[in-house]
């Protein structure tokens, strides 16, 4: 039995009301109000603290493509649904739904392009789509974007954003880990340059697959990078994890990630690397 008891029926919440979509957007990190126009112009990093927004496919592809070019291969491939997945909504629902947000059929773009006239393979990743989640289409198209780069003799480079394996496709989405690394090392080999760009977030599978192997791993700005999250990790160690734990800037200090690279700088520092790689 409680102390105290409300005179009143309960204090009514207020519907949080969002700001007019696309106008104006509210720095996750800052809480600065920021004029999306002024943000799509500073490619989605906050001016007041250098927040780095996520981005779609399509927007890395304006970012980093000679003339916004991505030529695309694969798109067409589509999950199957094997263990017939169900949790608050059915797995084949959850993923119409993801394709009719992004305009995707998958959680990852691949395709040939150029970044400063290098022709490099690339691969995508989407995390609007199941949370840039790697299920059996999405470890298949990256193997054969390897498979592209390989016999070509051109470089390989991949963007992630993930939350991790798609647990609604079991083992199978796990297996993707193994066969995504498995390309990768022939690729090594071969000689062939892989460089791998984790972006906020990047856990889970990906983070223990090809995200981490690369011959070089750049990270934008303060993402988030690991397998397991704080908290999981804090409850099971029982102990406070140090400040800034699994973000871009720690994984650097101890050795996880080569080098941080803010997004204006990103196309310029990838084409030096590529300079580097192929001269
Ligand atoms: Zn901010």
């Amino acid at each position: 039995m409680s102390w105290f008891s409300r005179s009143k029926r309960g204090i009514e919440s207020q519907e949080k009301k969002n700001l007019p979509d696309g106008v104006w957007i509210k720095c996750e990190e800052c809480g600065e109000i920021v004029y999306n126009k002024e943000l799509e112009k500073n490619h989605y990093v906050c001016s007041a603290c250098n927040f780095h927004f996520q981005m779609s496919g399509k927007q890395y592809i304006n970012l980093l493509m000679d003339g916004g070019v991505l030529l695309t291969f694969n798109d067409n491939i589509q999950n199957a649904d094997p263990l017939k997945f169900r949790d608050t909504k059915k797995y084949t629902d959850r993923v119409k739904e993801a394709v009719k947000k992004t305009n995707l059929k998958s959680a990852v773009q691949t395709g040939i392009g150029r970044i400063n006239a290098h022709v490099v393979v690339m691969a995508i990743m989407e995390f609007a789509f199941i949370g840039g989640s790697m299920g059996s289409v999405v470890g298949e198209k990256i193997a054969r974007a390897i498979d592209v780069a390989l016999e070509r003799k051109i470089p390989m480079i991949i963007i992630s954003a993930s939350g991790g394996a798609r647990m609604m496709e079991g083992v199978l989405s796990l297996m993707q880990m193994a066969k995504t690394s498995a390309k990768l090392a022939r690729l090594g080999d071969a000689g062939i340059p892989f460089i791998s760009i984790v972006t906020h977030p990047t856990t889970g599978g990906v983070s223990a697959s090809f995200a981490m192997l690369g011959d070089l791993i750049l990270a934008e700005p303060g993402a988030l990078i690991g397998f397991a999250g704080p908290r999981v990790i804090k409850q099971t160690i029982g102990q406070d994890l140090p400040k800034g734990f699994q973000r871009s800037e720690f994984l650097l200090k101890h050795g996880f990630v080569d080098s941080i690279i803010h997004r204006k700088e990103m196309k310029q520092r990838i084409s030096e690397i590529l300079d580097f790689f192929t001269s």
